[in-house]
């Protein structure tokens, strides 16, 4: 069990270094990379996840490619549009209600994108459930005049309910995440009156197959992103998008450029190009993995949880 420490290229998530460990089994390589600060009861689906991925394998895919969005962290305006000109996407989310007084900047943020993208193209915004009910009114329409019309916004406050409320009062669909996915089960979470579109992530949902049926008891239009993994676990991601009846938006899956380097070899990341991801799974290279090795200290700490998830 190889345990990488990737920097990334911005803070994400509060978090400048990103940690996994790789498995390998008889259907190829897993990776389990919950969040360190996620306790073991929820990183136990992750586990099953990366279980999944090196002794199962995946459902056949549907389709070969599958598009996808530029990622936009809470960055300053001209970056921003510098990120989406690169990302070759017609589609960007951005992330917005980052830290407490976020409005002025979200809203230039937001502009910059859809200057840089053009009216064609989409974007939509994800609050992390950052917002109150009544300030996430406020902020949706604000965000959806400086955008020039908001695809979605997604889990801009924390519980259904707020979901709901917000819902019926702003025109822009909503769009929801940590909902689905740190719910107690979230094949039973009803997300009627709160949300127009699902995000799935394979990995927190315990593997392609169990995000599959959960696709299907949520019952809408659903969007696969990925949980900021390197390459190897990607491919999960991937091939749930992959593998889903229907895909009627572009997929946060275009995460890999926020890595500064990768588990894989430089040929082998699974980086968009020109708006869109193959549908293909990877193995660690030996030189990169050993350059990317977490420390000893480090090492045993993903290697005593991953210990304690081994049922
Ligand atoms: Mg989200």
């Amino acid at each position: 069990m190889d345990v990488y420490a990737i920097p990334l290229t911005t803070r994400f998530r509060g978090t400048t270094v990103r940690e996994g460990l790789l498995i390998e089994g008889p259907a190829g390589w897993g990776e389990f990379c919950a969040f360190p600060e996620y306790p073991d009861a929820e990183a136990a689906a992750w586990f099953a996840g990366a279980r999944e991925a090196a002794f199962d394998g995946w459902p056949a895919p549907v389709r070969e490619m599958v598009p996808v969005n530029c990622i936009v962290p809470a960055v300053g305006p001209e970056q921003a549009a510098d990120m989406v000109r690169a990302s070759g996407c017609a589609t960007a989310k951005v992330k917005v209600a980052d830290h407490p007084d976020s409005a002025g900047e979200d809203l230039e943020r937001v502009a910059a994108v859809r200057d840089a993208l053009g009216s064609a193209g989409h974007v939509r915004v994800d609050a992390n459930t950052g917002w109150a009910v009544d300030e996430a009114v406020v902020a949706i329409r604000a965000l959806d005049r400086a955008a020039g019309g908001l695809q979605y916004v997604e889990q801009p406050c924390a519980t259904l309910d707020e979901l709901a409320a917000v819902r019926r009062r702003v025109d822009v669909p909503i769009a929801a995440d940590e909902a689905i996915r740190r719910a107690a089960d979230p094949l039973r979470v009803s997300l009627t009156d709160a949300a127009d579109v699902a995000i799935l992530k394979a990995l927190p949902l315990g593997g392609v197959r169990r995000a599959l049926q959960v696709a299907e008891a949520v019952g809408l239009p659903c969007v696969v992103s990925s949980a900021l993994e390197s390459s190897v676990g990607l491919a999960a991601e991937i091939a749930l998008a992959a593998a889903l009846p229907s895909l009627d938006y572009a997929c946060g899956l275009g995460t890999g450029r926020l890595f500064t380097t990768d588990v894989v070899a430089d040929a082998d990341r699974l980086l968009p190009v020109n708006g869109e991801l193959p549908v293909l799974r990877r193995a660690p290279d030996p030189v990169r993995r050993h350059q990317v090795a977490a420390d000893a200290e480090r090492t045993r700490w993903w290697r005593e949880r991953a210990g304690r998830l081994i049922t």
